[in-house]
């Protein structure tokens, strides 16, 4: 049977309460799922997994990771156990040389909490590719470029982070009316993506005035790059998915279609 084509996703995340919550934002999570068709597999660029060098799951069953602290115990009870694919995992790292396989990680709530909502019967193998904290962003887009041929193998590539993330002027109340500086940032970037600008998103240090204050860390917005790096340059990107959580965190997600 022919494999479906899979374009590769970027997802907002946010707070890992997303995971559990009923609103705006898991029902759009909900529609993606009843809309997409059935992957292969599924392979998360994680904001939340970052290395020495570039690592992939390659457990035949992967533990779930609560990385994070002080939730309601509703949280650490959710259980979401899909299959990995560790043959998957050493096809990928033998197309694409310097990603290494890690037989023992699981996966932290960048891959459980958006892809639980999405599908949520745990039924596709999940896998998921780490940070390198030496990478460059033009080297990350370069890598991203390198996992485009897994759309056409059926399997969906999930960039999961927030374009823009800043936890330290967070506010706790999920509703809260967004920052002017987090609109300005969000706006600054959903423009570049639906002009296909990846060239000054890669540079957002030196193009993106205030950028520091939207980006203090960019572990939540390289994964952006590799989903962009995916797709020919013919192919246009469009942001399916737009909201300012918490005062200063974009849930802004995007398809490559
Ligand atoms: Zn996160």
């Amino acid at each position: 049977m022919e494999k479906p084509k899979m374009n590769p996703l970027f997802i907002g995340h946010g707070s890992p309460l997303n995971a559990i919550a009923d609103n705006r934002y898991t029902a759009f999570l909900r529609d993606l799922g009843e809309r997409l068709p059935r992957p292969e597999a599924i392979l998360v660029v994680s904001a939340h997994w970052q290395t020495q060098g570039t690592r992939i799951t390659a457990g035949a069953s992967l533990g779930q990771i609560y990385d994070f602290y002080g939730f309601p115990d509703e949280l650490y009870a959710v259980r979401y156990a899909p299959p990995g694919n560790p043959a998957l995992a050493r096809e990928i790292a033998r197309e694409v040389p310097g990603i290494e396989l890690d037989e023992s990680r699981g996966i932290d709530h960048a891959g459980w909490a958006p892809v639980s909502r999405i599908y949520p019967k745990a039924d596709v193998p999940l896998l998921e590719l780490s940070l390198d904290y030496a990478k460059s962003e033009r080297e990350h887009y370069e890598l991203g470029k390198r996992l485009s041929f897994l759309a056409d193998r059926g399997v969906l590539v999930i960039g999961s982070g927030n374009v823009v993330h800043n936890l330290r002027d967070v506010s706790f109340d999920e509703e809260s009316r967004p920052f002017g500086w987090a609109l300005e940032a969000d706006s600054w970037i959903s423009k570049r993506i639906s002009d296909g600008n990846d060239g000054e998103l890669v540079e957002y240090r030196s193009r993106m005035p205030d950028w520091r204050r939207a980006i203090p860390t960019d572990e939540h917005f390289l994964p952006l790059l590799y989903v962009l790096a995916t797709r020919p340059r013919s192919e246009p990107a469009r942001s399916i998915y737009e909201e300012i959580q918490n005062g200063s965190i974009s849930m802004r997600s995007v398809e490559i279609a």
